[in-house]
């Protein structure tokens, strides 16, 4: 398992639900686990790691030690946005090293599937309200830079050109999927749901 990088196409993947929850979910969601913190992350959803599902593991405090802050959310729906948008700086696995503003919502309520397959339902401020709403974005395909408002990390653009060269590089070596082979992956798995 390992983080995808912008601009790889499974970013804009549109996750589909997750239809049960066994023992290979379980070991999915300690290795997302692991390599959140190991990337010095708070959240990580499924399809920055190349898997199609409506998952998404979070801990505010990035501490390995802080189980109790841990959290596992599938099949997350927001169900409203509180408050005035509030900016906030954020970073993300998968640019890694830019640092943009972003306005979210001070506030959310939402609902999510725990591990133990019981239907939770939510009300997050601040900090906590932020990591969700970016790992739900994720989730539907859509990551924090189409938000964003400000960069903190100077020539914003020429940074995403970079990204964008380094995977164009990574597909001619066959490190990275060409979108044809990537359709074709999505294909495969979409039919073989149960
Ligand atoms: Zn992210």
């Amino acid at each position: 398992m390992r983080v995808l990088k912008y601009p790889h196409p499974m970013l804009e993947y549109q996750s589909k639900p997750l239809l049960k929850i066994d023992q290979k979910v379980r070991d999915i969601v300690a290795e997302m686990f692991d390599l959140m913190y190991e990337s010095e992350g708070v959240g990580l959803a499924a399809n920055q790691v190349n898997l199609p599902y409506q998952l998404i593991v979070l801990n505010p405090t990035g501490d390995p030690e802080q189980k109790d802050q841990e959290y596992v959310l599938i099949n997350p729906t927001i169900l409203k946005l509180k408050g005035k948008n509030v900016d906030g700086e954020e970073g993300c696995l998968s640019f890694p090293g830019l640092r943009l503003i972003v306005p979210r919502a001070a506030e959310v309520k939402f609902q999510a599937i725990n591990l133990k397959g019981q239907p939770q339902t939510y009300i997050w401020k601040d900090f906590m309200a932020r990591i969700v709403q970016h790992e739900t974005d994720h989730l539907f395909g859509s990551c924090f830079y189409q938000r964003a408002v400000e960069s903190i990390t100077p020539n914003y653009e020429l940074f995403l050109e970079r990204l964008k060269e380094k995977f164009q590089e990574d597909v001619k070596k066959g490190l990275e999927p060409k979108q044809e082979e990537f359709l074709e992956n999505v294909a495969k798995w979409e039919s073989e749901r149960c």
